[in-house]
């Protein structure tokens, strides 16, 4: 139905991008014939531009996803505002819709050069086991983003992570920069696809920020940051925590070795721990008892 308005914007986009591959196919015929016509040869050269100076733009291409969570979106990077309307995550498997459509110009200058993100609303119901009544937020006070990242493979990805809806658009900006970097990400899935248990998600090296449990650190019994919502861990593996001899998850301990600065890991001056803090967070590994995986608002 052309009258509801997310079908219809969906409608636009289809239609704008069937009328812009069709004119790329169209010139890039003409300039494999040399042909001289100053229209064609103008267009020749802009995308000649493109594909030399694609930018790690914040605009809208919908790679491929070979990994992570489900098929990736084409969908607006700028911070959705939460809307009650909106597509709930246990939908958010299929293509997104976009709020606004795509500038033609952006989408296709290069099918690697764009982060895409999406805010998503929460329910209890998307979160079976990360979240049960007690915890100290909501669902309401959730959100789940859907990233791109660039992953172990050297290619795209997009993967879902939730955090407090309060720190949506300042996560979006991290990752965004995180894409830029082409940092490496080994999988970001919620911890409900481990059952919410922290040491199966961390042993798969998940990146995933919401769980409703206890703080991991010595002391007594408290909510961990990711109770809130105001945690991240970033490749558990490459980014152990330690506490004495212990190391989690255990297959993180060929990475006790920081100095080693291999892809993926979190060091004073690599890309991950600069993206957090430009954007206001701290990082766990310069903790007495390293976590080195950990990233936070309030530096617990
Ligand atoms: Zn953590």
């Amino acid at each position: 139905m052309t009258s509801d308005p997310a079908t219809l914007s969906r409608w636009v986009q289809v239609r704008q991008r069937t009328a812009l591959a069709t004119g790329l196919v169209a010139a890039d015929r003409h300039c494999s014939r040399r042909q001289t016509v100053t229209v064609l040869a103008a267009v020749c050269t802009m995308l000649s531009a493109c594909a030399q100076h694609a930018p790690p733009s914040r605009a809208v291409v919908g790679p491929s996803n070979t990994g992570g969570a489900s098929a990736a979106a084409t969908v607006t990077s700028t911070p959705a505002p939460p809307s009650p309307g909106a597509r709930p995550l246990a939908q958010s498997s299929r293509t997104a819709p976009t709020a606004t459509p795509t500038p033609p110009s952006r989408a296709t200058s290069s099918r690697y050069s764009a982060f895409t993100a999406t805010v998503i609303p929460v329910t209890a119901a998307d979160l079976p086991h990360s979240w049960h009544p007690g915890c100290p937020v909501g669902p309401a006070q959730l959100r789940a983003l859907r990233l791109g990242y660039w992953g172990f493979d050297g290619r795209p990805h997009t993967g879902t992570l939730v955090v407090a809806a309060s720190v949506g658009a300042a996560v979006e900006r991290i990752f965004a920069d995180l894409y830029a970097a082409r940092f490496p990400i080994r999988r970001m899935l919620p911890v409900d696809a481990y059952g919410g248990s922290d040491n199966a998600s961390t042993a798969a090296d998940n990146t995933a920020g919401f769980n409703c449990r206890a703080a991991v650190t010595p002391g007594p019994p408290s909510w961990s940051q990711h109770a809130y919502g105001l945690a991240i861990d970033v490749n558990p593996v490459e980014n152990p925590y330690l506490e004495g001899d212990r190391v989690l998850p255990e297959n993180g301990r060929p990475y006790v070795d920081r100095a080693l600065g291999r892809p993926g890991m979190a060091t004073p001056s690599g890309v991950l721990v600069a993206a957090f803090v430009r954007h206001g967070w701290s990082w766990g590994g310069l903790w007495s008892t390293p976590d080195y995986q950990h990233f936070s608002t309030s530096g617990r």
